[in-house]
């Protein structure tokens, strides 16, 4: 029998482009999937996979640390280590995906570098991991690790979290598969030490196990439409191997670990090291610390790259108002640019709404909140001042007092 060829454009039969006969004629996938393009306009999934894959290795080669770090100075404010520390982090996570040709030629394994990033609530955390993902283009999953369980257990499957990635990416599996996951309070499934209170969740330890194998890679069977897994149910298999792992946690009374440890080095003596305020502390973290505070040496050797995030100062609070690029007053002065009204803000103003944040123990987090409540009124009364300027004074923060209209 005469080997087969396609009638269209002549290519023989081959694995990565067979082809497919009929009676009385034959064709080559690369041929159906041009007429496909043809007839539907559309561009077939094949396609759509490796030009996503070209896509992102371009995208990310762009990039050198120095350059991600600025993309993250221009939306988070301070967080100097933490930025440098997850620019570098990212910066060899894609290296060692998109260079693994030129790395496989000598014996040295590059490791992923997973990062843990430990800091107050409000500081940035969540911020950094999305903002990054943003300017790299790749897909993010966020999840609370207190509210994953092991599998089999009532609530979400770790796994699960995978699902999310996925739909993240548009269930295009190629690019789930090099996107970033980043789990949120991973302290608070810390296992019970002799430090820790007797009430922490048993289940913490079972759903860090859960974790260790996702992050450490593993072909996870994800559901098509997320949810959970039915025997019997068509699945499609994700590969975690090259997903990067961003965990973050507040990590409270971690400072007494580590202030305790430097006690015993150097015998209580030195005053200096005592007079330390907990963020200095907090930033001489080391892995045996987070081993005492709970977390399974497994999990915490697979999160290389640590950094601290310091709890956010009034000033940091009156930045984070005015300066990165999506900064809420930036948003407030163009709103009522778009009604004709010029919007200030006097620096006192400023300093009072920081106030209120720091007294609400929820980090930036609750600028928005402050912010909104006290803009209410003047948005309501907005198409009014057409052309006129609105002054937020110190007293419309503090007393409730209208603003100066000028
Ligand atoms: P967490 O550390 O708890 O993950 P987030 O990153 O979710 O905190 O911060 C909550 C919100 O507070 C962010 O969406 C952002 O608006 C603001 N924010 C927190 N820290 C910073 C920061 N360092 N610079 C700019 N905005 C910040």
């Amino acid at each position: 029998m005469s080997k087969l060829e396609c009638d269209f454009c002549g290519s023989p039969d081959s694995n990565e482009n067979p082809i497919i006969s009929g009676d009385n004629a034959c064709i080559c996938k690369a041929c159906v999937n041009a007429a496909y393009e043809i007839m539907t306009g559309a561009k077939s999934d094949d396609d759509e996979e490796e030009y996503s894959s070209e896509e992102i290795t371009k995208e990310l080669e762009l990039r050198t640390p120095a350059q991600l770090k600025e993309i993250l100075d221009d939306y988070v404010v301070g967080q100097n280590r933490a930025k440098k520390v997850l620019s570098v982090a990212v910066y060899n996570h894609y290296k060692r995906i998109f260079r693994k040709d030129e790395l496989e030629d000598d014996d040295t394994e590059i490791n992923k570098s997973n990062v843990l990033l430990i800091g107050p609530t409000g500081s940035g955390k969540t911020l950094l991991a999305q903002t990054i993902a943003k300017y790299l283009d790749v897909p993010l999953a966020i999840a609370d690790a207190t509210s994953l369980t092991e599998a089999g257990y009532v609530g979400d499957d770790v796994e699960n979290v995978v699902t999310r990635l996925l739909q993240a990416a548009n269930g295009d599996v190629k690019k789930a598969e090099t996107g970033i996951i980043f789990i949120d309070e991973v302290d608070k499934v810390a296992r019970m030490s002799e430090n820790r209170s007797i009430t922490r969740d048993v289940s913490g330890e079972g759903v860090q196990q859960a974790l260790l194998k996702i992050v450490e890679g593993s072909l996870v069977n994800v559901p098509p439409k997320g949810g959970r897994k039915h025997p019997g149910q068509d699945a499609i298999q994700v590969d975690t191997t090259n997903i990067l792992f961003i965990c973050g946690g507040a990590f409270d009374g971690l400072e007494d670990i580590i202030k305790k440890k430097k006690g015993g080095n150097v015998l209580g003596f030195n005053q200096e090291k005592k007079s330390k305020t907990d963020d200095a502390i907090i930033s001489d973290v080391e892995a045996h610390d987070l081993v005492k505070y709970g977390l399974i040496p497994e999990l915490i050797g697979r999160l290389h790259m640590i950094a601290t995030l310091n709890e956010i100062s009034e000033d940091d609070m009156v930045h984070i108002l005015t300066e990165p690029k999506n900064a809420l007053v930036k948003q407030y002065i163009k709103l009522f640019n778009l009604d004709g009204v010029k919007l200030e803000f006097e620096k006192d103003a400023l300093k009072e709404v920081a106030k209120l944040a720091i007294e609400r123990k929820t980090g930036a987090r609750g600028l928005r909140s402050i912010l909104e409540d006290i803009m209410l009124d003047i948005m309501y009364d907005l198409p009014s001042y057409k052309d006129k300027t609105v002054t937020i004074t110190k007293e419309v923060v503090t007393l409730k007092k209208e603003p100066k209209i000028a």
